[in-house]
């Protein structure tokens, strides 16, 4: 069984899906740490993500690959773990820029592709039920208002110590926002059979609630075909 998760950058996909995916003993799958690995390659080796036709040349020579250690999500670029380095704010703006490219995209689908058809997995992003995996059994379109998401990320950057301004971190997700949903390939849209939710003002534990109740119920649907 599948189940897709999308929404804009902060909506709290992550935390939640981890939290669903230990309860239901499915693999989480961060397909958005894809993006920032790819993202990260083009800043450390001095090309400009910007520049399409660069970062397009050198892509054949990329090769992500995800691994799990005690259940968490590790990603390897070219062999080195860059879990820890993808992290940045930097690295998720960049992230969305090469996002747009179609050869990063084609690249990245067949890995996720691949991820899903082994095993049961949750899998988080912003393309995962329209373009990713249209036929996953539940798919949720997770968000939240781009100032509660900004507050969310301000007290997790302030819990580790960065130094951050709350206007700068919701100027960034809206423009990061905008980005993803005005591209042309794949863009952040809820898949027409999609469940909306806004946790605006849910707390984390209500919100892995909906989704274990919506992937329930997909999950007993199924089995009585
Ligand atoms: O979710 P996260 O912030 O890690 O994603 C970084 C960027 O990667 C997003 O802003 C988006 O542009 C891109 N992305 C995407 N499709 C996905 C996952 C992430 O385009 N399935």
């Amino acid at each position: 069984m599948n189940i897709a998760i999308d929404g804009p950058a902060g909506a709290g996909k992550s935390s939640i899906a981890k939290l669903v995916a230990k309860e239901m003993n499915f693999i989480y799958v961060d397909t958005g740490a894809m993006f920032r690995a790819m993202a990260y390659y083009f800043l450390s080796n001095g090309i400009d993500p910007q520049d399409e036709k660069a970062v397009n040349a050198v892509c054949g020579g990329i090769h992500i690959r995800i691994e799990y250690e005690d259940g968490i999500q590790h990603v390897y670029l070219n062999d080195m773990d860059v879990s820890t380095e993808i992290r940045k704010e930097e690295v998720g703006k960049n992230a969305s820029v090469v996002a747009k490219y179609p050869v990063i995209r084609e690249k990245l689908l067949e890995l996720q592709r691949a991820m899903a058809a082994e095993k049961d997995v949750i899998m988080d992003g912003r393309d995962i039920g329209t373009v990713v995996l249209p036929d996953a059994e539940a798919k949720i379109f997770l968000t939240a208002s781009s100032r509660v998401r900004a507050e969310r990320r301000y007290k997790e950057l302030k819990e580790k110590g960065e130094e951050c301004d709350l206007d700068e971190i919701e100027k960034d997700i809206i423009a990061r926002d905008e980005q993803d949903m005005n591209r042309e390939v794949a863009p952040l849209k809820q898949a027409e059979d999609a469940v909306f939710v806004d946790t605006s003002y849910m707390a984390i534990h209500e919100v892995v609630a909906v989704i274990r109740e919506i992937a329930e119920s997909k999950r007993g649907g199924r089995g009585e075909d």
